[in-house]
């Protein structure tokens, strides 16, 4: 059995967008993955059960409603990740 929450690919879409229009945003694991958690977490799931090459296609054709809620979601996620970061800012670049 196959199922997974394509949503997760949409946040990824888009926050791939995000970090390319804001260079200032930390790049390190840790942060991209608070916020990509903190993201998911206020997103209702979007569950498609079926093989690899029907999810990809749900993700493309996934809906602007989709992709505007799961931009608003990260934008919350970003303050909340730039204004408390878990590392001391800005982290020393070689412990990442
Ligand atoms: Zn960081």
């Amino acid at each position: 059995m196959q199922f997974r929450n394509y949503m997760e690919d949409v946040v990824k879409q888009v926050f791939e967008e995000y970090l390319q229009r804001d260079p200032s945003f930390c790049r390190c694991e840790r942060c991209r993955r608070d916020t990509i958690v903190m993201t998911l977490n206020q997103l209702r799931g979007k569950y498609v059960g079926s093989p690899e090459g029907e999810i990809r296609a749900a993700v493309s054709t996934a809906d602007r409603q989709a992709k505007a809620d799961a931009m608003l979601a990260l934008l919350s996620a970003v303050e909340k990740v730039k204004a408390h970061p878990h590392h001391p800012s800005p982290p020393a670049q070689e412990e990442w």
